[in-house]
């Protein structure tokens, strides 16, 4: 028996805009006071009328531009009717049969290609705070521009369509489309999932579950492994398989890391989709299109490129630097300074980054020329690696002057004050030499130590063991 994961996903993006999709309320409310962000247009007020945001629309073409869709001139809004408590017009304003963008793709690590049916504009809802016996509605999210991106059916395991998802999560981040917070709502997964057994020469497909609302990686990975083990428990005990109508809807419980039944899910045609009689059919000229791809000022394409061909970095540094738009800018300001790349790309990923995250540093605060300044130095070895560390620290935590640190911490470069100290650590620990010479080898590494303390960390550790081993040499040679 051979069984083989089919997943879809449909991503849900807040799209990042000033206001609204068809009003002029402000489209930021997080934690703000529950519905002060309304007004007619948004809580459906009778003979109130929509007026589409142009902001949401360029966004929505930046997507379609980084996830290789055809952008389309001519798209249309439709009503999707339903009754349901979040939704005061009881429809949704959504793109049903023309969304602005079709045919995309993405390619994953291995090069498979997912391709991507459509990525269609439309409204969010209203929030349900459910309390007991009663539930309370907050408009401030109702009407916010969402993208819902809708691929194929072409993920055959959980760690491909979490691969996907952190994609699509990346480079939408990377245009500035949308800041995809997860936490605040501002991305979520619908999955769908089922399963192909091949079985005794037949194929079996179980009944599609959609997994709704999902709002982190891991709960996407998780939910979708819980299905397979489900799923198959389930075509062992009853052998349903897939049938018109028997789709279901299942949410997560991320507590008890389980699916759960929702209800059979409805199929498009109980929408009663029509044209949105309030808003004309969009007709976009292609100046239009092209000044909103030209809007996005580095394609997260070509900035790659760079990384990869002009700054050769190895994979696992384009990775990362690839993951958040503010990293490629400051890694561009830097370079504009700094030409060796790959050690800028060393000293980022681990130091900088490390100093970045555990101390909350906005790494547009931080000064070009002073990390210019400590890459440079360490480069002519005026000062050790360590101590660099050391400076930058300093430098980006308790904003101590750079070139005082510089100056006291530089090496000593007089040859005379480097020779004089070596013999007078050889000289006062015959014994320790002894020791060195009877095999001991690792002593040396005391030597060492004692040579730099007097310095006060001011010398090449390597240069001084090499004079301390002249110098021993010379001692034996005697
Ligand atoms: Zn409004």
């Amino acid at each position: 028996m051979e069984i083989k994961t089919i997943v879809g996903l449909e991503i849900h993006v807040q799209l990042k805009t000033k206001t609204k999709m068809f009003c002029s309320c402000e489209a930021s409310y997080f934690e703000d006071k529950a519905n002060t962000h309304v007004c007619p247009v948004c809580l459906g007020l009778p003979g109130a009328l929509p007026v589409l945001n142009k902001e949401a629309l360029i966004k929505a073409i930046r997507v379609g531009k980084v996830l290789n869709f055809t952008i389309n001139n001519r798209s249309r809004f439709d009503r999707k009717n339903y009754m349901y408590p979040d939704l005061f017009k009881g429809y949704q304003i959504t793109q049903f049969e023309f969304p602005i963008d079709t045919d995309g793709f993405i390619d994953l690590d291995n090069n498979k290609r997912i391709n991507i049916f459509r990525a269609h504009l439309e409204e969010d809802t209203a929030k349900s705070l459910h309390h007991e016996g009663y539930t309370l509605l907050d408009g401030n999210k109702a009407g916010i521009p969402l993208l819902e991106i809708v691929s194929a059916p072409e993920m055959y395991s959980s760690k491909e369509a979490k691969e996907y998802a952190k994609k699509v999560y990346n480079l939408v981040r990377f245009v500035g489309a949308s800041d995809c917070d997860m936490e605040k709502g501002q991305m979520r997964f619908d999955v769908n999932v089922n399963l192909e057994i091949h079985k005794e020469g037949k194929i079996f497909k179980t009944p599609i579950v959609e997994i709704k609302n999902l709002n982190s990686f891991r709960s996407l990975e998780r939910s979708i492994e819980y299905e397979e083990k489900r799923q198959l428990e389930e075509f062992e005990k009853t052998g349903k398989v897939l049938d018109r109508g028997n789709k279901s809807t299942r949410g997560w419980n991320d507590n008890l890391s389980k699916t759960y039944f929702q209800r059979e899910k409805e199929e498009s045609d109980d929408y009663r989709y029509f044209p949105e009689p309030d808003i004309p059919p969009l007709n976009l000229s292609d100046g239009f299109i092209s000044k909103a791809i030209e809007s996005i000022d580095v394609l997260p394409q070509v900035a790659q490129k760079k990384l990869e061909e002009e700054y050769l970095l190895p994979h696992s540094i384009v990775i990362l630097i690839m993951e958040e738009r503010k990293y490629y800018d400051f890694f561009q300001r830097i370079t504009t300074l700094y030409k060796n790349y790959i050690n800028l790309a060393n000293w980022f990923s681990t130091d900088i980054l490390s100093l970045v995250n555990q101390y909350n540093i906005n790494l547009s605060d931080i000064s070009t020329d002073e990390i210019v300044k400590i890459l440079t130095a360490v480069d002519k070895k005026e000062i050790t690696v360590s101590t660099g560390k050391q400076i930058l620290k300093s430098v980006l935590i308790d904003k101590d002057d750079i070139d005082i640190l510089l100056e006291k911490n530089s090496l000593i470069s007089d040859q005379g004050k480097l020779d004089e100290t070596v013999k007078e650590v050889l000289d006062k620990n015959p014994d320790i030499i002894e020791k060195y010479l009877s095999g001991k080898e690792s002593i040396l590494s005391f030597l060492i130590g004692e040579v730099m303390k007097i310095l006060k960390g001011r010398a090449n550790p390597l240069e001084v063991k090499n004079k301390i081993l002249d110098g021993i040499s010379k001692i034996k040679s005697n």
